[in-house]
């Protein structure tokens, strides 16, 4: 039956709601001209945003982030640092104990909405006007900006004179428009994780004294002059630099990307960072194949910040590394390049589909760039870290909004590894072939596009042509595990045939592949594919056997022949919690000593 015309139109709606693209974005281009102060680490800025409201609501205020704010006594993050059960060592009371003269600070002093005054409210790390006029769905306005900051001594990323002694590392620091989605205004205070934002075009005039080397998001507009440098980015999310008068760069050039490196010299590291270019030259061209072409002109490395963090055509990573310290950082903040910069995610709320994505890609680039065995899983931390994590009783859903994890760790394993293993995993679902095409797919569909999980799902869903939405819904928002064991292998001399029977019991469901040993030495492999997934990719040289409906807790599993070994996942690619009930013959009852069980734990 044909719905009524005025239903037709709810049941779109809600098909939209559940679309994480909704079609359209809000885009805000800055021009912004700036002084730096060294004598008291000040900056004074002026900013113009061409602002287009795409949204399809008229907008009655506007919000921007203050970073800075975040690192007084006081702060959320001060509050958050000292109050969680793990503080991260690099924040713990660090804010708290600040002196006033290494506060950091973001002021708006006037705010104009096409040349008219609007009266604005500064709140912790966030400011908010309430406008006059509310900004029409289409409508262009221009906001202009005059604001003032003082740069805080270094504690998280941004700030003057880091651990390493670079002077100036410059994320985080300009008044910044929230973003305005389909999920509404997304005001987050900075507490230090991830980030969400518009894109647009960014043209910075900075002037910095005499001497200062700076490098950053963007490319230089003109050869810098007097201290004067004018970078200009198309199409990016934000905008990071770094000053010192030490920087000496070194470059590369793969295609029609630039690759710049920018460190201070130390006889203790030289040699890491002169052959750094050429790795990173090929990490990129590693992402270029794995994912889809990196579309900016230029990349830099830059030293600064603490430990590494990604930004827009630029990476703030510390520098003093071993070689393989320093490719490790620069591939995994150079990964994010795709997920954090190009794709760009809510990271708050979906962390894993920037961390985890990236973490995913980055380890393969590892294994390609320093030719790991091909039978070490790349991918086998992740797999490890999550297992702890997921058996420990502590572990929090992914789908957990970054900063509201309970715990440093929690949040730590579930965006990183976790998010790492649900990408590895496919294998075990759709197979390797699908798992790459897949993620191209993706990349090609939604970069610039803000997507969600749905929007990755559908993508793994058309290139293995099987379901997958009970994936997502598992591993992303509960925290039920795999693990399925066998609980018998009955061998029938009359009949010539071996019954194996299997069982599902942890909470989420996952197909199964089974590798056989016979009496005569020969092998077989099976693969049992779940109902719900409505087709089946088989593995290279497996059976396809009957399918699984996930409400069954047992399986059997009739071969021919004297099975006398059976495997559960031989290759490993599932997040299986047990490993004791996923092989037989099973391991000798528990008889062992204290002594013996020990021994065989350090062995393991
Ligand atoms: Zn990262």
């Amino acid at each position: 039956m044909a719905l009524p015309l005025a239903l037709w139109g709810l049941a779109l709606q809600a098909t939209n709601a559940f679309a994480q693209f909704p079609g359209w974005q809000q885009e805000a281009d800055y021009v912004m001209d700036v002084v730096l102060d060294t004598a008291r680490h000040g900056l004074e800025g002026h900013t113009t945003i061409a602002f287009t409201n795409h949204s399809p609501d008229a907008l009655d205020k506007l919000h921007f982030h203050l970073f800075f704010n975040a690192f007084r006594p006081g702060s959320m993050m001060d509050v958050r640092s000292r109050t969680i059960a793990d503080p991260d060592p690099r924040v713990g009371s660090r804010i708290a104990e600040l002196p006033e003269d290494e506060w950091g600070e973001s002021t708006v002093q006037s705010l104009r909405v096409n040349g008219t005054p609007v009266a604005v409210e500064h709140d912790g790390t966030l400011l908010t006007a309430e406008l006059t006029e509310a900004i029409g769905p289409g409508e262009q306005v221009t906001l202009a900006l005059d604001w003032t900051a003082v740069v805080p001594k270094q504690i998280r990323r941004s700030g003057w004179m880091n651990s390493e002694g670079v002077e100036y590392s410059m994320t985080q620091w300009y008044p910044k428009l929230c973003e305005y989605d389909h999920w509404g205004w997304h005001t987050d205070e900075y507490i230090g994780r991830e980030f969400h934002g518009i894109f647009g075009d960014y043209d910075v005039t900075i002037h910095a004294p005499e001497g200062y080397v700076i490098g950053g998001t963007g490319e230089l507009a003109a050869p810098a002059n007097d201290g004067t440098w004018r970078f200009e980015a198309e199409n990016v999310l934000d905008f990071a630099w770094a000053a010192d008068p030490d920087y000496v760069i070194a470059s590369t050039q793969l295609g029609e990307t630039a690759i710049h490196c920018y460190h201070q010299a130390d006889p203790e590291f030289d040699a890491s960072w002169e052959q750094l270019p050429d790795y990173a030259a090929r990490a990129m061209a590693f992402f270029n194949d794995l994912i889809g072409p990196y579309p900016y002109p230029q990349y830099s490395i830059i030293q600064g910040g603490d430990g590494g963090m990604e930004y827009p055509m630029a990476t703030l990573i510390t520098g003093k590394r071993t070689l393989r310290s320093l490719v490790g950082v620069t591939v995994h903040e150079m990964a994010h390049s795709w997920f954090q910069a190009l794709l760009a995610t809510n990271e708050s709320l979906y962390e894993f589909m920037d961390e985890g994505m990236t973490s995913y890609a980055a380890s393969l680039c590892m294994q390609h760039l320093f030719e790991s065995p091909e039978s070490d899983d790349p991918h086998r931390y992740a797999y490890a870290g999550y297992m702890r994590q997921a058996t420990s009783g502590a572990e929090e859903p992914l789908a957990t909004h970054a900063d509201h994890y309970t715990t440093n760790r929690g949040y730590g394993i579930a965006a990183y590894a976790k998010g790492e293993v649900l990408l590895a995993q496919l294998r075990a679902i759709i197979g390797e072939d699908a798992l790459r095409t897949g993620l191209k797919d993706y990349f090609a569909r939604y970069a610039f596009k803000h997507p969600g999980p749905i929007d990755f799902m559908r993508c793994m869903e058309r290139a293995s042509g099987l379901e997958l939405d009970w994936y997502i819904q598992y591993f992303v928002y509960s925290t039920h595990v795999v693990d399925y064991g066998i609980s018998g292998v009955d061998f029938d001399a009359a009949a010539g045939q071996t019954a194996i029977r299997l069982q599902k019991i942890g909470g989420m469901p996952m197909p199964t592949t089974v590798a056989v040993t016979y009496s005569d030495g020969s092998t077989s492999r099976h693969f049992i594919p779940l109902r719900m997934m409505r087709g089946a990719i088989v593995p290279e040289g497996a059976a396809l056997e009957s399918d699984w409906p996930w409400v069954n807790p047992e399986y059997t599993l009739v071969v021919p022949g004297e099975a006398v070994a059976v495997d559960l996942d031989p290759d490993g690619y599932v997040a299986d919690v047990d490993d004791a009930n996923d092989h037989y013959p099973f391991p000798e009852p528990e008889k062992s000593t204290k002594k013996e069980r020990k021994q065989r734990r350090k062995k393991n």
